[in-house]
C-alpha cells in the first residue's frame, strides 16, 4: 500500500473551524490516503462519525481522554457502545492516563480507563492508547485487563518501556517529536521497535513536525515523520510507506 495513514488526528479541533473543507481537501491531494479522527471526549467522538460519514478516507475511533473523564456518566459509555457500532468507527480511544496537569485525579482517570477498556474487550475492538507521566501505571493496568490489540500513541519514552509495551504485544506510534531537536531518547526507542509494529501519526493540530514546528499541524505533514523513521532505520522512504500502513491497516481494520 502506497500511500500514507495518519493513525491520529483531531481534524474536528476548533482550530480548523475556519478552513476544515479545504485543510482535508489539501491532506487528500498530498498522498494520504487514510486518517483516524480520534475522539477525545464525547463531543469529539460524535464529530468524528461525522467527519468519517462525510470524507471516505476518513476513518474515527470513540472514547473519553482521562483529562475529559470528571463528569463522564454510565450513560455516556452507553452511547460510545451505540457509536463504537458505526462501520467506520475502528477503535476505541483515546483513553489512558495523564498525570502531567493535575485538573482530573487519578481515580477518576483510573475509574473510567478501566471501563473503557473493559468496553473494548466487550466489543473486541482495538484501543488508542494516551500515557502521558503515568509512571508505569498506565501499562499495569494494560497487563491486568489483559490487553494485547493497543497501540500506544505519540510515544516519547525510553527504549526499556518501548521494549515492555513491545513484549504485551501492543504497537507503537510515533507523531512529530521524532523530529524534534532534543528528541534523542525517541530516536533511541525508535531504534528498537521493528517496523512491522510501528505506526505515525501527526495528533494535529498539535505537534507539528520540523520544519514546521510550532505551527498549525494537520495529517499531510505525517510525510516528515516516515521520513525521519526512514532515516533513522536507514530504510527506504517507500518501504516505511509501505509497511507501516499494511500494519495499521492491519490492526484497525480500516480497508
Ligand atoms: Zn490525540
Amino acid at each position: 500500500m502506497q500511500f500514507l495513514y495518519d493513525t491520529h488526528a483531531h481534524l474536528d479541533d476548533e482550530m480548523f473551524d475556519p478552513d476544515r473543507e479545504a485543510v482535508i481537501e489539501k491532506i487528500k491531494a498530498s498522498g494520504v490516503g487514510l486518517v483516524n479522527n480520534i475522539g477525545s471526549c464525547m463531543e469529539s467522538s460524535r464529530a468524528s462519525i461525522k467527519l468519517s460519514d462525510k470524507y471516505d478516507f476518513i476513518r474515527a475511533t470513540v472514547g473519553v481522554h482521562p483529562s475529559e473523564t470528571k463528569n463522564l456518566t454510565m450513560s455516556d459509555i452507553d452511547e460510545l457502545r451505540e457509536m463504537a457500532k458505526h462501520p467506520k468507527v475502528v477503535a476505541i480511544g483515546e483513553i489512558g492516563l495523564d498525570y502531567h496537569y493535575d485538573d482530573t485525579d487519578p481515580e477518576t482517570q483510573k475509574k473510567w480507563f478501566e471501563i473503557q477498556l473493559d468496553l473494548a474487550k466487550e466489543l473486541d475492538m482495538p484501543v488508542v492508547i494516551h500515557d502521558r507521566e503515568s509512571k508505569g501505571e498506565c501499562l499495569a493496568i494494560l497487563k491486568q485487563k489483559g490487553i494485547q490489540k493497543g497501540v500506544v500513541h505519540c510515544f516519547s519514552g525510553s527504549s526499556e518501556t518501548a521494549k515492555e509495551i513491545l513484549d504485551m504485544g501492543l504497537n507503537i506510534s510515533f507523531t512529530g517529536v521524532l523530529t524534534f531537536k532534543n528528541a534523542k531518547r525517541a530516536i533511541e526507542a525508535l531504534k528498537v521497535i521493528p517496523l512491522d509494529r510501528l505506526f505515525v501519526e501527526t495528533d494535529c493540530p498539535y505537534m507539528a513536525p520540523e520544519p514546521h514546528r510550532g505551527t498549525r499541524n494537520d495529517s499531510s505533514l505525517v510525510c516528515h515523520i516516515a521520513k525521519k523513521v526512514a532515516e533513522i532505520k536507514s530504510i527506504p522512504y517507500d518501504e516505511v510507506v509501505r509497511i507501516t500502513t499494511e500494519n495499521a491497516v492491519r490492526f484497525f481494520n480500516a480497508l
